[in-house]
């Protein structure tokens, strides 16, 4: 689950890290009162869940969905150019997202500019920091053009990040006297945010340091592990779903472990491993799935029948892949979930089901007599052949 920036501050505010004054905004006359309540210059930023909006442009052609401004009169003027106007940046995708709110905040004078995360590392099972003096733009370029600008520290998740590593970092990032003080501070206090809220990703870009000599998180993007909503009651309570994939939250109001994707071959499995597994072999075989969907080990049938609507409510889709191996499944209740599903939905696309396991026979049986058009796998890579040469000739 992500986050709004301005719900980050909230957490930085809660845990001591340090930012500028600032509030959230829903409408151009609000943002105006926010920007009479602060003092100096002011910072009006589109509130989306995606990066890069400094340099993205709105639909209307406005550009920038990050601006300085000097009067409460101009924060109102730049925040009605952004209210209700979509943002597209390279984060959001071509039909870029649409703006409901706006931070506004005292605008900061910028010295220097550092990028500082913390994510989970999978191969080590620990909390890494990445830190940089290159902040202020994409890591990922940074990570191309000058890989030796990134400090990777690992953190052992049973001792925390230590006083000294802390120190390490600020140290790395040009940080020293009162500077690594504050920046030791800020580090220790996000990474307990991290952990205390079940984090799997913070990323401050950027970090900055004023012509004063201050240390302050200007942007702040969060991930939290999904896992661990259940006991994150206040992250919860945060979620925007006007921001998520509507097939995903449809997805997670059954229970199923949905993610969308770009292809055009939709995948219904049981099992996460063989869903992946399938998302390659549909690859492998030359198309490009459309989600990751897994029912789960003992999907019902009421399960089926909603994922395969979900599925066919996207119109991208131009094909379906069924792909169940029936350990603890049984595979007559997936094969009775898709009868009915395209019954309702009218299917009218590819469908190509491999079913193997636990009742297959009935399964099969099921299918065959619905009357319905589908082809059947043998196997697996026999399967995905099938629905990517069925795709490739309708389109
Ligand atoms: P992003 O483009 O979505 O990552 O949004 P950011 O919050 O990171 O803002 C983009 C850029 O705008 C930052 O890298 C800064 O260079 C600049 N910026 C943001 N807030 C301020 C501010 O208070 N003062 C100044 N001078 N620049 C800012
Ligand atoms: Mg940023």
């Amino acid at each position: 689950m992500n986050i709004h920036e301005f719900q980050a501050r909230e957490l930085f505010a809660e845990f001591g890290v340090a930012t500028q004054p600032g509030s959230v905004a829903h409408t151009a006359e609000e943002a105006k009162n926010v920007a009479a309540g602060l003092g100096g210059k002011l910072v009006v930023k589109a509130q989306i869940h995606a990066g890069g909006r400094g340099k993205g442009t709105f639909k209307s052609g406005f550009k920038g969905g990050v601006h300085l401004c000097e009067t409460p009169a101009e924060a109102k003027e730049i925040a009605s150019r952004m209210i209700g106007e979509v943002l597209v940046t390279h984060q959001t995708g071509p039909e870029g997202k649409e703006v409901g709110k706006i931070f506004v905040g005292e605008a900061v004078d910028i010295a220097r500019e550092l990028y500082f995360a913390i994510l989970i590392d999978r191969s080590t099972s620990s909390p890494v920091v990445i830190a940089s003096t290159e902040g202020g733009m994409d890591i990922e370029t940074v990570a191309e053009k000058s890989p030796e600008k990134i400090l990777r520290l690992i953190v052992n998740p049973f001792l925390g990040l230590m006083p000294y590593q802390t120190r390490l970092i600020a140290a790395s990032l040009g940080l020293t006297g009162p500077l690594m003080t504050q920046a030791s501070k800020l580090f220790t206090n996000l990474y307990r945010l991290f952990i205390e809220r079940d984090c799997s990703m913070v990323e401050i870009n950027p970090l900055v340091v004023t012509p004063d000599g201050k240390l302050l998180a200007l942007d702040a993007k969060f991930n939290f592990d999904d896992n661990s909503l259940y006991r994150q009651p206040s992250i919860i309570a945060m979620r925007d779903i006007t921001e998520e994939d509507p097939r995903e939250v449809e997805a997670s109001k059954f229970g199923l472990n949905y993610i969308g994707l770009d292809g055009n071959i939709a995948c219904l499995v049981n099992g996460a491993g063989l869903a992946m597994a399938t998302m390659d072999i549909i690859q492998h075989a030359g198309g490009m799935p459309a989600n990751f969907l897994d029912v789960g080990g003992g999907a019902t049938r009421e399960q089926v029948t909603a994922a395969f609507r979900i599925i066919l409510a996207d119109k991208s889709v131009k094909g379906i892949f069924v792909n169940i191996f029936g350990g603890i499944m049984d595979c007559n209740i997936i094969a009775t979930g898709i009868v009915e599903a395209a019954k309702e939905t009218g299917l009218s696309i590819p469908l190509v089901v491999r079913l193997e396991g636990n009742n297959v026979e009935a399964g099969k049986k099921t299918l065959a007599e619905s009357g319905l058009k589908l082809e059947s796998g043998e196997n697996i890579l026999d399967a995905a052949h099938k629905i990517v040469a069925a795709v490739k000739a309708v389109a």
